[in-house]
């Protein structure tokens, strides 16, 4: 059984301290990404899972095994980092080969296991090129090949698809999802990409300074977020936050020091009818996406940005009513944790 554990595992280097006690348990076949802001210590987690990178305190475990003190070679997990170097003078048969010729293993045990992997990313026909014949695209399967073929207990990935355009990025994300579903293996996936994050995970984890803020699936994130960091870091564009006492009078929340309201839920009064709670306010910007445009803002010397759909486009310079659905807010305390959202109760109790 291959699950992962990482038990209240500290990491300092040198007097900086990157990860705080930090308790994580990924059950076997999960796939789950690690999100959060640049410096929270993302790629050090992966690296001290695959023994790159000593633990300072704390056990790691794979499996039943405590791995905490292992080479990287006894693991056996394999990763796939942003910058895969391939070598340049082999052949794709040759870079997927290659670990398993490290191994010893056996020729024609090696072509077989070379082409079943290769037929499974779609690189059958491409066997005898080399890496600068291939597209970005087929170079990160490559390098995927390389990793699956040693059939690991789990797999690590570190923004493989940062270095690739958009386009590529979404076919590969699908493409990466897939195969980890069909090869059943763990893998752990780091990204600075919540869309990645988002279309990917089972779960993700949302790290900031270190600390885990919250694990959960993608849809408990966005739906329930445990603090603000988290609010504001999961759905784009980001969360409004406003002071709660604004809305005391409509909205009255014990301990709220801020209320949350996603674009999505920020409405048009003039296209979604009048609102429980609403307010003026006047256009800043408009910006078109195709069938839909955010509209940005302004009111009380605060900004906000709303989602509009359906209905008449507003132009900037426009004095409009915006309001939301008191079940749709967030309420946040000053320490910033979530309070539970009681919505229209909360309302029918004004
Ligand atoms: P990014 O998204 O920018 O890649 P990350 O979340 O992966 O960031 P890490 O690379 O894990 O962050 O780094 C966490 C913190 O540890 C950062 O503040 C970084 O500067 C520091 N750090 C990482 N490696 C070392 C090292 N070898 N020596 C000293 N500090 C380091």
């Amino acid at each position: 059984m291959s699950g992962i554990r990482y038990q209240d595992i500290s990491k300092n280097f040198g007097e900086v301290e990157v990860i705080r006690s930090l308790d994580l348990r990924i059950a076997e076949g999960e796939f789950v990404v690690y999100v959060g802001p640049s410096g929270c210590g993302k790629t050090t987690l992966l690296r001290m899972l695959a023994g790159l990178e000593p633990v300072s305190d704390g056990r790691i475990f794979i499996g039943e095994r405590d791995v905490t003190e292992l080479t990287p070679k006894e693991r056996n997990i394999s990763m796939v980092f942003q910058n895969y170097a391939l070598y340049p003078h082999m052949t794709v048969a040759e870079n997927i080969g290659f670990g398993l010729r490290l191994k010893g293993v056996s020729r024609a045990a090696r072509d077989a296991a070379v082409r079943e992997t290769a037929e499974m990313l779609g690189l059958g026909a491409l066997l005898e090129r080399k890496p600068r014949a291939l597209s970005g695209g087929q170079r990160q399967r490559v390098a995927m090949g390389r990793a699956i073929i040693r059939q690991p207990d789990a797999f690590l990935m570190d923004e493989p698809l940062s270095n690739l355009d958009a386009q590529l990025r979404n076919h590969m994300r699908t493409e990466i999802k897939a195969l980890q579903s069909r090869l059943g293996t763990t893998m752990i996936y780091v990204t600075h990409d919540q869309v990645e994050a988002m279309t990917m995970a089972d779960r993700i984890v949302v790290l900031n300074g270190g600390v885990i803020q919250q694990i959960g699936t993608p849809d408990e994130l966005y739906s329930r977020p445990a603090n603000r960091f988290v609010a504001g870091f999961i759905g784009a564009p980001v969360m409004n936050f406003l002071p709660a006492e604004s809305f005391s009078g409509v909205l009255p929340k014990e301990g709220a020091s801020e209320i949350g309201v996603r674009p999505d839920d920020l409405k048009l009064c003039r296209n979604e009818g009048p609102l429980p709670v609403q307010w003026r306010a006047r256009v800043v910007q408009v910006e078109p996406l195709g069938g839909e445009a955010l509209v940005h803002v302004a009111f009380d010397g605060r900004r906000a940005c709303l989602k509009q759909r359906g209905g008449t486009r507003p132009a900037p310079g426009d004095e409009i009513e915006i309001g939301f659905i008191p079940g749709d807010a967030h309420f946040f305390a000053a320490d910033g944790s979530a309070l539970a959202t009681s919505g229209a109760a909360s309302v029918a109790a004004s």
